[in-house]
């Protein structure tokens, strides 16, 4: 069966799906974004994705391209027409289509576009023998906090990566603290045993998982801290990892070709992913 995309209020064939050269995501990136996991045909931590959606619209006054549960339905509909059991749907909306000119018109319908991609579930236990990542300077806006499609920067700082033989790149700030990954959250634990992430803010996208991964830790009574880590201090953690809808929890066992800890994921790790994944399970009606 062939995949198919979502556009602007029809369904078509993936490979026949577009928008307008004057679609101001084209002309500017001018638009926001959301990837949402599917587990057994049901979005897992929808509610999170749609509010974080709702801020990221807010902030850069595009309006809602429909209501929220006629959205829910559309995203619905392309979970079924692509038979997506386990995957990803990927959601953009822009400012709409309108004569390129930097400032925009009130009335401007936006853009709508969904698509689905299929995934493998999520283990049960950490069968990740970990990644690596590099650091380098945080070259990005000042905002964000906001899912804007505009990524530049975190594709550059992505390609670096790669290009280093890593597999992300942990953004530094000014003062040399970790913001976050170029498509996901940065956490390390302390020799202690403590979970340390950056609190959000301008500086760093609010992931849902890490959202998520601090309640499911909170829960477990693990000693938890959001605050900024500096590269150094990540260098010498008991363990570091990252978080993001499609990387799930990945455990980093080293950072600028140096080994964090004993170089191998640890057990906070693991024991992250077991709850992780028990919920993700749970989200998906524990099918
Ligand atoms: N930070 C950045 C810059 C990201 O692009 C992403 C994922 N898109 C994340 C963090 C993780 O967010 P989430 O857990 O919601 O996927």
């Amino acid at each position: 069966m062939s995949r198919i995309a979502y556009v602007n209020g029809r369904y078509a064939p993936h490979c026949e799906a577009a928008v307008h050269v004057e679609d101001r995501g084209y002309q500017f990136s001018d638009g926001v974004y959301e990837v949402i996991m599917v587990r057994a045909g049901r979005m897992v931590d929808g509610n999170g994705h749609l509010e974080r959606l709702g801020r990221s619209l807010e902030a850069v006054k595009i309006d809602w391209p429909m209501n929220r549960r006629s959205l829910e339905v559309v995203i619905g509909e392309v979970v079924r027409r692509n038979r997506l059991r386990d995957g990803f749907i990927y959601l953009q909306v822009t400012r709409g289509v309108v004569r390129r000119d930097h400032q925009f018109p009130d009335n401007i319908q936006p853009s709508l576009v969904m698509t689905a991609r299929r995934c493998a579930v999520l283990a049960d236990s950490l069968d990740d023998l970990g990644v690596g990542v590099i650091t380098i300077p945080d070259t990005r806006w000042k905002r964000c906090d906001i899912k804007s499609i505009s990524l530049l920067s975190n594709v550059l700082s992505k390609q670096e990566a790669r290009e280093a033989g890593a597999y992300e790149a942990w953004l530094v700030d000014e003062e040399g603290y970790v913001t976050e990954g170029a498509s996901s959250n940065a956490w390390i634990v302390t020799g202690a045993g403590g979970l340390v992430t950056r609190p959000v803010g301008r500086a760093l996208l609010g992931g849902v998982t890490r959202q998520t991964v601090l309640e499911l830790a909170r829960g477990e009574g693990v000693a938890l801290c959001e605050r900024p880590f500096t590269v150094e201090e990540a260098r010498v953690a008991a363990e570091a990892f990252l978080t993001s809808t499609t990387s799930f929890i990945k455990p980093v066992v080293s950072i600028d070709g140096v080994k964090v800890g004993a170089g191998r994921p640890g057990p906070v790790c693991a024991s992250l992913t077991a709850l992780y994944a028990a919920y993700v399970k749970a989200q998906g009606g524990g099918e």
